[in-house]
């Protein structure tokens, strides 16, 4: 075992308030497709950028093309958790894990066992009406052909955060109160150049902020330990 890791594994061990904060990285190893990896959704043939697709107004004004998008590209299909997953599951059973905060809508914390997991960018696991909010399995949605309409007429909507939307200010504020109380923070996965997730980092009390990624990031300079590699392989060495 290197160095860093045999580190991140004492402060694992003498840890009881930890926090693990996730990106698209954790779920890449589960099959999962980054949008902004260099061979992620970015670099694949579409009429318009997926940052544009997945915007509250371009789902406004072509609902059909963003659902041919979800259809085509957001889909989970038979994407499982990975090593990653159940290893945080598992410390939060152990009782050392307060809160895995994550900028995935994939669900996959919590098919792997986690309880307490904060979505800041929602789930593709729920839907629901944009007129009257009903919600709706979203099953439902991935059958369907076309835009999906509610009984009553509207719009169903997955129910994740849109570019231009705001994120749920009371999953945000959550966020915020784990990280102050956390004594040691686990970041991964994630390159930290997405909004929220640098400005999140600021919260942190602690002197023990692990950084775990593929390439470099914006806040390697900020952390007391870096390790660089998938989260995944690097969870199971532990
Ligand atoms: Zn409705």
């Amino acid at each position: 075992m290197s160095a860093e890791l045999e580190t991140l594994r004492q402060w694992i061990e003498e840890s009881e308030r930890i926090v693990f904060f996730g990106g698209a990285g954790v779920s890449t190893e589960s099959g999962i497709k980054d949008f902004r990896s260099a061979d992620g959704l970015y670099n694949q043939q579409y009429d318009y950028p997926p940052e544009e697709i997945l915007s509250y107004s371009f789902f406004r004004a072509n609902p059909a093309e963003f659902y041919r998008f979800y259809r085509d590209k957001l889909l989970l299909g038979d994407a499982k958790p990975n090593p990653a997953h159940r290893y945080l599951a598992e410390l939060e059973r152990r009782g050392k894990l307060t809160a895995v905060i994550t900028q995935n809508i994939d669900g996959l914390h919590q098919a792997a066992g986690s309880r307490n997991v904060l979505e800041l960018h929602g789930t593709l696991l729920r839907a629901y009406c944009t007129r009257c909010r009903k919600p709706y399995d979203p099953a439902r949605i991935e059958k369907e052909e076309g835009v999906p309409r509610c009984s009553c007429g509207g719009v169903i909507r997955p129910d994740i955060v849109m570019y231009e939307e705001s994120l749920d200010q009371e999953v945000l504020a959550e966020s915020i109160r784990q990280i102050r109380a956390a004594d040691l923070l686990i970041v991964g996965g994630t390159s930290l150049v997405v909004y929220p997730a640098a400005g999140l980092l600021q919260y942190y009390r602690g002197s023990r902020l692990v950084l775990i990624n593929k390439s470099a990031t914006p806040y390697d300079g900020a952390a007391n330990l870096r390790i660089q590699g998938p989260i995944g392989e690097i969870f199971s060495k532990l």
